[in-house]
């Protein structure tokens, strides 16, 4: 297809749901692509800086309806390739155009157990959306059609009307499955493993379920009541779960194996192990993980300052290091908590910045101050021992590096200081050691992740492994899809033996 300027697709534009009505003649290819791409409603920054509620409201059902619209239901489907679950885009989204609600949540179904969760947190601008045909032909991925916004739409739908079903399970085998960790990854093996008739105990480190959706995506991102539906569909289809429960120190794998009778494995225990940048003062009083920060606001509620059990810390002046979604979810959380600035300290520029553009955007219309093109030197000490500020260096862009993105090259004698009293180090995490360490024979890689096949097959019999402590640090989506994987492997494994 051949780019049309805006201004050609414009005349005679289709904008509200009685015009798109009031259309008598079947919509043409340009007709589609002149409807403006919806907006999402969201809380008003001002307002939703000292509230933990979800930021992005949700489509309206007109809005749904319009930006369904949009899709021109391509026969090659390239929006289908970009989907690491491979969904059927273009059919669920005709059944939003075509009023059929129910259709698009049952083919949504087909490949993901998680959709109201991806639609609101995949990065879709580089999976989904990317190769959208609309976006191609407007030259701008932000045109594309809002295929996550239409997920997170009919996931809400359904859940809102009460339609969710406990999916059927099949007459019990007798045979157990032991699944370890319950991010995306491990809820979604234990879905497909107890349809099929295999009791399911899931191992749970933390108090509460649900893994980093629970523990690292704050609730004005992902509210847990979306998380927690999951989960209690998993009770009612009589997987057991058990919370406190560390593998490797509370028990081990292979007495799960040989003393406790499971006949397979699952281990999906993410990569929650943080990354420090290893400089002067990262000891200090007053300098967190992401993880332990977005831990202690989002698992402990510690944002209910009057009843938390464990109170954060109330800081004024904050720097996050790090240019991830992580570190965004800092930033923003810090300003919920009542800093009265926070910093986000880059090294690149925010073309390179990981974190995805909404949440930039969403950042900055917080208040987030950015540094980009700077970095720490170190962490500064009052006589206490407690943070008082940061030292940073000034930054310039060289050569690309191995990721083929340019490499940030310190420009010498350019430290300042910013003063603070609170630290946030958001540079990315590798996988918990612990079950390696225990685990004999587990083969791993150089960076600790566990080794796995195509199938998520481990290098021990009956053990599998999917998710973040396969792939390192990734998405939710792609968590999902691993475990979906490994299912079938183990489905199959089980009928057989
Ligand atoms: P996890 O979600 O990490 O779950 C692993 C679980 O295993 C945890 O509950 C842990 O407590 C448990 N566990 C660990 N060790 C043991 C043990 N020894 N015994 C028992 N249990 C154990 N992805 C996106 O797609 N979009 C986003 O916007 C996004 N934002 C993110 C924001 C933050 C702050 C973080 C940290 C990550 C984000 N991610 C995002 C990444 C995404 O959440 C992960 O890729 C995904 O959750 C990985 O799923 P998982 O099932 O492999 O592991
Ligand atoms: Fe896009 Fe994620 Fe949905 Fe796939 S699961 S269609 S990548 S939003
Ligand atoms: Fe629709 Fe875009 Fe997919 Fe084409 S590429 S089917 S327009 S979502």
């Amino acid at each position: 297809m051949t780019y049309i300027p805006a201004e050609k697709l414009a005349e005679d534009a289709i904008q509200t749901l009685e015009e798109l009505n009031a259309r008598t003649e079947p919509l043409k290819p340009k007709d589609r692509m002149a409807i403006p791409a919806q907006e999402m409603p969201s809380q008003d920054p001002a307002v939703r800086r000292s509230n933990m509620e979800e930021v992005a409201l949700g489509y309206t059902p007109e809005q749904a309806k319009l930006e369904a619209e949009r899709c021109l239901q391509c026969k090659t489907a390239p929006c289908i390739a970009g989907c690491p679950v491979a969904i059927d885009i273009p059919g669920f989204i005709q059944a939003i155009a075509d009023g059929n609600n129910q259709k698009a949540a049952d083919i949504l179904k087909k490949d993901t157990l998680l959709p109201a969760v991806c639609g609101r947190v995949c990065p879709q601008e580089t999976q989904c959306q990317a190769p959208c045909t609309v976006g191609k032909v407007l030259k701008s991925v932000d045109k594309a059609v809002n295929i996550g916004r239409l997920e997170r739409y009919i996931a809400d739908w359904e859940r809102e009307q009460g339609l969710i079903e406990t999916p059927a399970v099949k007459p019990e085998t007798g045979k157990k499955v032991g699944i370890i960790g319950t991010g995306p990854a491990g809820l979604t093996v234990a879905a497909d493993i107890r349809r099929e008739g295999h009791s399911v105990v899931l191992f749970e480190a933390f108090h509460k379920p649900g893994g980093v959706m629970v523990y690292g995506i704050p609730e004005f991102r992902l509210p847990k009541a979306i998380v927690q539906k999951e989960i209690d569909a998993l009770t009612e289809m009589g997987c057991e779960l058990k919370p406190n429960f560390v593998i490797g120190r509370t028990r081990k794998i292979q007495a799960l194996l040989d003393e406790d009778g499971f006949d397979a494995l699952f281990i999906g225990t993410g990569a929650g192990l943080p990354r420090f940048m290893n400089i002067e003062g990262e000891n200090l009083v007053g300098v967190y993980s992401a993880n332990e920060y977005l831990t202690r606001s989002n698992l402990m509620r510690a944002y209910d300052k009057a009843r938390a059990d464990t109170p954060i810390f109330d800081s004024e002046k904050v720097a996050v290091l790090g240019g991830g979604n992580v570190a965004m979810d800092a930033a923003r959380t810090a300003v919920r908590l009542g800093a009265k600035e926070v910093h986000l300290i880059y090294r690149r520029t925010e073309v390179e910045m990981p974190a995805r553009v909404e949440e930039v955007g969403h950042a900055k219309e917080e208040g987030v101050i950015f540094h980009l093109l700077e970095n720490p030197k170190r962490i500064l000490a009052d006589e206490r021992g407690w943070v008082r500020g940061i030292e940073c260096l000034r930054y310039e862009l060289g050569e690309p590096d191995d990721s083929g993105r340019r490499r940030p090259v310190a420009i010498e004698g350019s430290e300042f200081e910013i003063d603070l009293d609170t630290v946030i180090v958001a540079i990315g995490n590798d996988s918990n050691p612990l079950i390696r360490q225990t685990t004999p024979g587990l083969e791993t890689n150089r960076w600790g992740n566990i080794v796995a096949d195509e199938n998520g097959k481990s290098s021990i019999d009956r053990i599998y492994a999917g998710g973040d402590i396969v792939l390192g640090a990734a998405t939710v989506i792609l968590a999902m899809g691993e475990g979906r994987k490994a299912a079938a492997a183990m489905n199959e494994m089980l009928a057989d033996s």
